[in-house]
C-alpha cells in the first residue's frame, strides 16, 4: 500500500483537525503518499481531493472544526454512488483510507468494503456525543463537555442571582452522555437523558422540596432527546404545576460542536489517527480504532454499528446524590 487517504464525515466535532494531523503525519513518517478528501463520502464521489504534505497540517491541531469540512451524501447510500466513489479511489491508486466520522460513517465504509473489498477502510470515532461502542471516549467529546460545563457555570451565576430555576438544554438526541458529565460538574440538581425514563413528578417533588428549603435556585441539565421533551416543553409541564418558580430556559445548540480542542482532545485524537495509520498499513482493515482503559483496541464494524456504549447508571446516581 503506497497512497492512502483521509476524510471526515457526517458530525463534525473538535479534535477531528488533530486526528487529521495525525494520519497525513503519520503516513508520510512511513513512507507513504497522503490524500485528503474534502467532505466526506460526497467529496470522495465528486473527486475533491488532494495530496497532503506535512505542511498541509502545520498550525491545526488546536483548530475546532475540520479543514476536510464535512458532509452528509445520500448519493453514498446507492450502489451507483460508491462505485462512482471506488473509480475515483482506483483512478488516484488509494488503497487504504482513514474515515473519521460516527457510526453512520461506519455503516457506509462496511457496506462499501463489502462490495470493494480491494480498498481497506479503518475508522477513528468523531462525534461530540460518545456513544460509539468500542472505546472509552470519541474524538469531540471531552471538549463539547467542557464547553457545556462552562456555559452552565456561567448560567449559575445569574441563577444564584435571582432565585430562578434553569433547564439547560445540551446536545444529544439519542445520548445523554454530554448531559450527565456536564451535570455532574456544575453541581446541577437534577438530569434529564433519553437513556433514564424521565418521572415528572418526582422532578416536580423534589424542586419543590428545594423550594420549601429556600434553595431556590436549581439547575436542571437536560439532553435535547429526553423522552419528557427539550427543555422548553419540561419547563412548561412545571411551570404548570409551579408557578411560583420563576423559570427560564437556555438551549446552548452549536456553541457545543466548535472551539479549541481540549488537551484530552488532542492527545487522544492524535493517538488514535496515528494507530490507525499503522494498523492500515500491516493490513488491518473494516475496524474501528478506539481506546479501552488506556488501551488501543480495534472493534469490527459490524459490533461499532450495532451496538452502542452504554450510560454509566452509577454516574446518574451520583447527580441524585450530591444534589
Ligand atoms: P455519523 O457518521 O456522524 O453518524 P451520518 O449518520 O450522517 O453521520 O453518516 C455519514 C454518512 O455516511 C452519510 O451521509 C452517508 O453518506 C454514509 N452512510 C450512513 N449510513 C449509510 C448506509 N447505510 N449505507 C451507505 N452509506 C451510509
Amino acid at each position: 500500500m503506497q497512497r492512502i487517504a483521509v476524510f471526515t464525515s457526517g458530525g463534525d466535532a473538535p479534535g477531528m483537525n488533530a486526528c487529521i494531523r495525525a494520519v497525513v503525519r503519520t503516513g508520510i513518517a512511513m513512507g507513504k503518499e497522503v490524500y485528503g478528501i474534502r467532505r466526506g463520502y460526497a467529496g470522495m464521489i465528486e473527486e475533491d481531493l488532494f495530496r497532503m504534505e506535512k505542511s498541509s497540517v502545520s498550525n491545526i491541531i488546536q483548530l475546532g472544526g475540520t479543514i476536510l469540512q464535512s458532509a452528509r451524501s445520500e448519493e453514498f447510500k446507492t450502489p451507483e454512488g460508491r462505485k462512482k466513489a471506488y473509480e475515483v479511489l482506483q483512478k488516484h491508486g488509494i488503497e487504504g483510507v482513514v474515515a473519521i466520522g460516527g457510526d453512520g460513517t461506519f455503516r457506509g465504509a462496511r457496506i462499501f468494503m463489502d462490495e470493494y473489498p480491494d480498498i481497506a477502510l479503518i475508522g477513528v470515532p468523531g462525534t461530540i456525543d460518545n456513544d460509539l461502542y468500542g472505546t472509552d471516549f470519541t474524538i469531540g467529546y471531552d471538549t463539547a463537555i467542557n464547553t457545556a460545563m462552562n456555559a452552565i457555570d456561567n448560567i449559575k451565576d445569574t441563577a444564584n442571582a435571582h432565585n430562578r430555576l434553569f433547564f439547560i438544554e445540551v446536545m444529544g438526541r439519542d445520548a445523554g452522555f454530554i448531559a450527565l458529565r456536564s451535570a455532574i460538574a456544575t453541581g446541577a440538581e437534577a438530569v434529564l437523558i433519553p437513556e433514564d425514563k424521565t418521572e415528572m413528578e418526582e422532578l416536580i417533588n423534589m424542586l419543590e422540596d428545594n423550594f420549601h428549603k429556600k434553595k431556590r435556585a436549581s439547575i436542571v441539565v437536560v439532553a435535547e432527546g429526553d423522552d419528557a421533551g427539550g427543555a422548553f416543553q419540561i419547563a412548561a409541564q412545571v411551570k404548570e404545576k409551579c408557578p411560583q418558580f420563576d423559570i427560564r430556559c437556555t438551549v446552548l445548540g452549536h456553541i457545543q460542536r466548535g472551539g479549541r480542542p481540549t488537551c484530552m482532545e488532542r492527545v487522544l485524537a492524535s493517538r488514535l489517527g496515528m494507530e490507525a495509520v499503522k494498523a492500515l498499513l500491516v493490513g488491518t482493515k473494516s475496524v474501528m480504532v478506539g481506546e479501552i482503559h488506556r488501551q488501543i483496541v480495534f472493534t469490527p464494524f459490524e459490533q461499532a454499528t450495532k451496538y452502542h456504549q452504554r450510560i454509566n447508571p452509577d454516574l446518574i446516581e451520583m447527580v441524585e446524590l450530591l444534589a
